[in-house]
């Protein structure tokens, strides 16, 4: 089931050819176990192409019930935040790591990230953002690799594939840590790290230019590929 879901999800995943189709299809997706307890698929927030991309964890209760990512206390949290540095929420793509709600809001199994990935793949290819916000441990080593760990990378910048990388901790961490906690100021200067980055990608992109494009014949894996890439920069 593990690889035959997969495998299922890469060729209907490849297969589409725009956002709205990868929508279609991944919102009906039963690949892994998950389906049967979720009430909605949460394929993502925003619209293709973006230049930024935030890419969190897994959907919980909030989410699930409106399909929408990021709307519960986190998501608050990630809104208010981003409006402090003056990164329009409308303006961004933002997906997670897995597309449907763990029950009990658990950790997303192994299986489950392996074989909801190729949705995301997708949805990086067709958003083709030029700068990626990875939110807590599941997303960051997805960008990043396996051994990687958010409070090690977090703030920082990495290329990958062509993509600039900003780890940060996730809301529901910095939550947790309370209004004044280490993380709470972490994430902060974690949003103003990624303003910087955005102002830069902005500033050396024309208005007028087209969307970055990746040639449409290629799937070239940028992030989360099966080879891990090694982090290049910091
Ligand atoms: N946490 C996440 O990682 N994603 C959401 O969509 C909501 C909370």
């Amino acid at each position: 089931m593990t690889d035959d879901g997969s495998v299922l999800v890469r060729r209907q995943a490849d297969a589409a050819p725009d956002w709205e189709s990868l929508r279609a299809v991944a919102s009906v997706c039963t690949a892994c176990a998950l389906h049967e307890t979720r009430t909605q698929v949460v394929f993502a927030g925003g619209d293709a192409p973006a230049d930024v991309m935030f890419v969190g964890e897994a959907p919980g209760l909030n989410e699930d019930r409106q399909g929408v990512p990021f709307v519960g206390v986190s998501g608050q949290l990630l809104s208010r935040l981003l409006a402090e540095v003056g990164i329009d929420r409308e303006q961004v793509v933002i997906a997670n790591i897995i597309k449907c709600r763990p029950p009990a809001n658990r950790d997303p199994l192994p299986v489950e990230v392996a074989t909801c990935k190729p949705w995301l793949r997708r949805q990086v290819h067709l958003a083709d953002p030029a700068v990626i916000c990875t939110l807590g441990n599941f997303a960051t080593r997805w960008a990043l690799g396996p051994n990687v760990s958010i409070s090690r990378v977090r703030g920082q910048r990495f290329e990958v594939s062509g993509r600039t990388v900003v780890p940060a901790f996730h809301p529901a961490a910095a939550l947790r840590s309370g209004p004044d906690g280490p993380q709470m100021r972490a994430l902060r200067e974690d949003m103003e790290t990624l303003a910087e980055v955005v102002a830069e990608v902005r500033a050396s992109t024309p208005a007028t230019a087209l969307p970055r494009t990746v040639s449409p014949s290629s799937h070239a894996p940028p992030l989360g590929a099966d080879t891990e890439r090694p982090m290049e920069g910091g």
